[in-house]
């Protein structure tokens, strides 16, 4: 599985040049995409995402031509938006069995194995019975990952996730990550250099709508 992108470009109607022929290989692993507030990450992670349109270029998902074929990218997309839409008054377990019913699980037990061993993995199961509006913002992140995950993804999208974690939260957010970023792309937008210098095997450095860099961090960084 590798993420192709190829001279993407994207102006806003009012004006705003957010992506400038932006080229980039992602291979399998973590990818991070590093940047300053304004470079373009949300308007790249939105339009791989099939959320928005870009103006000229391609993105190719292994043969999935990506800005054509919207529905079969979304099949094998997790995206986690920086921003959580409001929870209703329903716990985590539900929630996720819910999910699973929508994908389209409907053995019983079989749902309820597959959401038990999601909330292992994403350390909820402790706090499976709870609402999910009353979580922290670090459990909010990882049952997002949880939700990610039903859909058994290829891709896995993560938007800025460490912005307000504490420390702790954030350590079991990366070891999350680097766990399900050994088989699938999953690509982490950031500002903060050691998200990506911790976590990713490749990166790039995006700024005013331009990849300036990529590579490995530790060539990456010494570019600098
Ligand atoms: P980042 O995620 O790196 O902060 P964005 O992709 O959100 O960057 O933004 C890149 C540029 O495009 C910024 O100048 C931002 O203000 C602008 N921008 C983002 N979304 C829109 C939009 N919907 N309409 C107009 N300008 C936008
Ligand atoms: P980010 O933190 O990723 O840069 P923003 O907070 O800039 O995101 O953007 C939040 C929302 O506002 C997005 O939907 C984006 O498209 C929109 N937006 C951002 N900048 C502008 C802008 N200059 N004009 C219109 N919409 C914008």
């Amino acid at each position: 599985m590798a993420l192709t992108i190829t001279n993407l470009s994207k102006t806003y109607p009012n004006g705003t040049q957010a992506l400038k022929n932006v080229s980039l290989d992602i291979p399998t692993g973590m990818f991070g995409l590093l940047g300053p507030n304004g470079a373009g990450k949300s308007s790249l992670m939105r339009t791989i995402a099939t959320l928005q349109d870009a103006d000229t270029g391609s993105i190719m998902l292994d043969d999935i031509d990506v800005l054509h074929n919207k529905e079969a990218v979304r099949r094998v997309l997790g995206y986690l938006p920086q921003e959580f839409g409001v929870y209703p008054s329903v716990s985590a377990e539900e929630l996720l069995d819910h999910f699973a019913t929508l994908k389209g699980v409907a053995n019983g037990r079989e749902r309820k194995e597959m959401v038990a061993a999601l909330l292992h993995q994403t350390n909820l199961y402790d706090v499976r019975k709870k609402h999910v509006g009353g979580y922290s913002g670090g459990m909010k992140q990882r049952f997002g990952i949880a939700q990610a995950l039903l859909g058994n993804p290829k891709l896995i999208i993560v938007d800025e996730p460490t912005a307000g974690l504490d420390p702790q939260e954030r350590n079991r957010f990366h070891n999350l990550l680097s766990e399900i970023g050994e088989n699938l792309v999953v690509i982490l937008s950031t500002h903060i250099v050691s998200d990506v210098s911790d976590l990713c095997r490749h990166m790039a450095i995006i700024n005013k709508g331009e990849v300036l860099l990529t590579g490995d961090p530790i060539s990456v960084m010494n570019n600098l």
